[in-house]
């Protein structure tokens, strides 16, 4: 068994390599062996952790848990699952390749068990797209703009020829976006009724893992355009001075008070449209400390229904809470300058200016 494929299931070969060990995904799904197991695990931590937890010691049941984890990821269908379970297997596989890579060591144990820079290019059509650089690496803007995303522009980055110069790290993150795109292809996949009857209490256990689920409360950066449109809607209408509900204004307060804000700072922002600044930094000032961790802001069913849930997103389809919608881009735009360390006001820092 190739314990390459175990550590990285997402590759090409491992879905071959699953049918060679698994043989009947019924039977194997009714039996509740150690690779049902690990599947729930692997789900279950990618909600409590952000990862897929560390792997089996039997590499076998390592690679079979794989398919189980997408069997029960498209039973529970919920998009922020697909969300959070995609997130965690590249979070988890970027750990790997890159201490993959780092290590150059050949000690005799990790022989066959560690992925080249080549495997990985070639398995993300990268192959011959990615060149070597003086300052790191080049990779053409095609593949550059496939697996960037929005947040990482071309802006004030040197274009020669068709390619975009990018360092070891930015690399690394390109193909940790590569296989966030792997595992999310298909999910929900269509699954079998025997293998859903033989899941359907791992599949309750999930569901009610994600229902206690609370919003995530830490966060790296404060980067205003990664605000979810709700908060930036709310946050321009206190611009123009617009004295808002009280429903809304906590829902900003609180927002912003998550961010790390303190009451000055929520009034500073208040003041610039004249309006409701005392109320809100006194708000600010009674949810902060003790009570940032017990006030989190509405939820996405609440906004909706309270008409504060503006110009959904995309990403809006994905997400339960404004929280995570920022939690979210926070994670697919990769590293970001924070507010506080670039200064300035957070309305002009929204409005561009
Ligand atoms: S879906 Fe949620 S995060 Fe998106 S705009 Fe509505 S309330 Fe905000």
């Amino acid at each position: 068994m190739d314990r390459l494929l175990a550590r990285y299931p997402f590759l090409s070969a491992a879905r071959e390599a699953v049918g060679e060990e698994g043989g009947d995904m019924v039977a194997l799904v009714a039996d509740g062996g150690p690779p049902v197991e690990r599947a729930v695990e692997r789900v279950e931590t990618c909600l409590r952790e952000g990862t897929v937890g560390d792997p089996h010691r039997d590499p076998r049941t390592e690679l079979l848990s794989y398919p189980v984890a997408r069997a029960l990821v498209s039973l529970v269908d919920e998009p922020v699952l697909v969300r959070r379970y995609a997130d965690a297997e590249a979070r988890t596989a970027h750990r790997r390749f890159t201490a993959d890579l780092d290590d150059d060591r050949e000690l005799q144990s990790a022989r066959g068990q560690r992925i080249s820079l080549r495997r990985l290019l070639a398995e993300f059509d990268l192959s011959g797209k990615v060149e070597d650089a003086p300052e790191g690496y080049r990779i053409t803007v095609g593949r550059y703009l496939s697996l960037s995303g929005e947040d990482w522009r071309l802006v004030a980055r040197p274009l020669a020829d068709g390619w975009v110069p990018v360092s070891r790290e930015e690399l690394m993150a390109l193909l940790r976006e590569a296989v966030r795109e792997r595992v999310a292809e298909g999910l929900p996949q269509a699954v079998p009724e025997e293998i859903a009857d033989g899941l359907a209490d791992e599949v309750a256990g999930v569901e009610s893992l994600l229902a206690d689920r609370s919003p995530p409360r830490e966060f790296d950066a404060v980067a205003p355009e990664l605000f979810p449109p709700c908060v930036t809607s709310l946050l321009a209408r206190v611009s123009e001075g617009e004295d808002l509900e009280h429903h809304s204004r906590f829902a900003l307060v609180s927002f912003l008070v998550s961010m790390g804000l303190d009451a000055e700072e929520v009034e500073a922002i208040f003041e610039r449209g004249g309006t409701g600044a005392e109320t809100a930094a006194y708000q600010a000032e009674r949810l902060g400390d003790d009570g940032r961790a017990a006030y989190a802001p509405p939820s996405c069913e609440a906004m909706e229904a309270l008409g504060d849930c503006v110009n959904p997103d995309d990403r809006c389809e994905t997400i339960d809470h404004p929280l995570s919608y920022y939690e979210a881009a926070l994670d697919d735009a990769g590293t970001v300058p924070d507010w506080r360390e670039t200064g300035g006001s957070i309305l002009d820092r929204l409005s561009g200016d």
